[in-house]
């Protein structure tokens, strides 16, 4: 019997990223005797490179309104936000068709409800879930600073304002001189900030999937280094995993493979629209200087956060083709950015780096039973806020495998919505 009085099952998840590692800990709690397999070690695909960041005010989904007028902008200049590889950009298409359909207003509305639903309580959660670990000094109630380097993309940011206070989460105004006093060093050339109390970050993304590895193994659970070339089926559900070694038998199955989803997910009957949505980042050693909290260039769309490794820069989108080499010019873009916001960083020994974050077009994760078989269940595309979804994703799989109805309500995150 698992720990609420249901029969323990045995589980497969396919990955061990920050998602996979959150269900597998959540389910191994629950009394299931619990696999994670992986081809790399654990934390090693997009959970092992991002911002840090757990925003619980994070509730404008990506595709709102007016959106595709602003894309051919941020296209054109070689420092913004957004870049395509232009070769992959007919197999893109219909995604993009579908993310800018997801930005209607009644639609971008729904999102954003959904989104608010996912993280209003992510630092609170990652307080609990990692002090009951004796890890709570890896999550920081710290928040979040959003910085604007002209008057123009401040005012144009009233709508999201609105949204994200309609939804109870609280912002503080703030004048240059403010601004000054919340990030030490940073550029005269901000001149105006907006400080999100109820967000905060974590001091190391790839620490954060190593202690819920650590704590999984502590508890019993089986970690396997294989890559999962595909899926047998029996006429009730997955019943193999075909790997490049042992093949493995499955009773129920988890597809929390990030970015690369979407074949399990096709194979199990569900084809989900999921790209690989690239994101780079630098890391500065020694940096010479550190902020209080993760500071968001609103122009530049991205956030620099103090980790325990130095100072890290991470964002930029780039859509290009789930097997295209890295473009580490866009990283490139980002240690320009960071340095004019922090002209005296010093990045001397930076590291660079690129990651696929999950990304489906309406800004939301699938969090979902198959709605075939009894025995699948799917946990990824969580795009830009994977690590502050982790937990919570966790926390409601294994409701979902044990019977239960979640604390959040799994209907906006079906793997049939699209
Ligand atoms: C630049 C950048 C900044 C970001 N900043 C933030 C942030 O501040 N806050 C936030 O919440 N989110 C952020 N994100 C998003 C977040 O990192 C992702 O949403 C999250 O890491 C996704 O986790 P995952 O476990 O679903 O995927 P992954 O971490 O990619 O894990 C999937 C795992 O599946 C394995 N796998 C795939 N296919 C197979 C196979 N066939 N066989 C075996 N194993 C397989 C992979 O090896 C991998 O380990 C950021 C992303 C980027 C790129």
């Amino acid at each position: 019997m698992s720990a609420n009085g249901e029969a323990a099952r045995k589980v497969t998840i396919i990955g061990a990223g920050v998602v996979g590692m959150a269900c597998a800990v959540h389910l191994l709690r629950d009394g299931h005797k619990v696999c994670v397999v992986d081809k790399e070690a654990p934390g090693q695909g997009c959970s092992f490179g991002n911002a840090a960041i757990l925003s619980a005010s994070y509730c404008v989904p990506i595709s709102v309104p007016g959106i595709a007028w602003q894309v051919p902008g941020w296209l054109l200049d070689p420092l913004g936000p957004l870049s395509v590889r232009w070769r992959d950009m007919l197999a893109l298409t219909p995604w993009f068709l579908r993310f800018i359909a997801a930005g209607s207003p009644a639609r971008s509305t729904a999102s954003g409800i959904s989104l608010r639903a996912l993280h209003k309580d992510c630092v609170h959660d990652f307080q609990a879930f990692f002090g009951s670990i004796g890890a709570g000094h890896m999550v920081k109630p710290n928040g979040l600073l959003f910085v604007y380097e002209s008057e123009k993309k401040f005012a144009s940011s009233a709508a999201d304002f609105e949204i994200i206070q309609r939804h109870g989460a609280r912002l503080e105004f703030l004048d240059a001189g403010q601004v000054q006093e919340m990030a030490p060093g940073i550029s005269k050339g901000c001149v105006r900030g907006v400080f999100r109390p109820d967000d905060g970050q974590v001091t190391s993304p790839l620490g954060i999937v190593e202690t819920m590895a650590a704590e999984f193994s502590r508890l019993g659970g089986t970690l396997l280094r294989r890559e999962v070339r595909d899926i047998e089926m029996g006429a009730d559900g997955p019943t193999r995993l075909i790997c490049d070694g042992d093949n493995l038998d499955l009773d129920v199955l988890i597809v929390a493979a990030g970015a690369l989803s979407a074949k399990f997910s096709k194979r199990l009957g569900s084809p989900v629209p999921l790209v690989g949505e690239r994101g780079y980042h630098v890391t500065l050693p020694d940096p010479g200087i550190s902020v209080p909290q993760s500071v968001m260039s609103a122009e530049n769309k991205f956030a620099m956060t103090s980790l325990e490794i130095g100072l890290r820069a991470a964002g930029t989108t780039e859509f290009a083709g789930l097997e295209a080499p890295p473009n580490y010019k866009r990283a490139g873009v980002l240690l320009k950015h960071l340095k004019r916001l922090f002209p005296s960083a010093n990045t001397e020994g930076y590291s660079e780096w690129m990651g696929m974050r999950p990304s489906l077009p309406d800004s939301l994760p699938v969090i979902s039973a198959s709605p075939h078989f009894g025995n699948a269940f799917f946990a990824f595309g969580h795009s830009h806020a994977g690590l502050m979804g982790s937990v919570i994703t966790g926390q409601t799989i294994s409701d979902l495998v044990g019977g239960r109805t979640p604390a959040l309500d799994p209907k906006p995150f079906r793997v049939d919505r699209f």
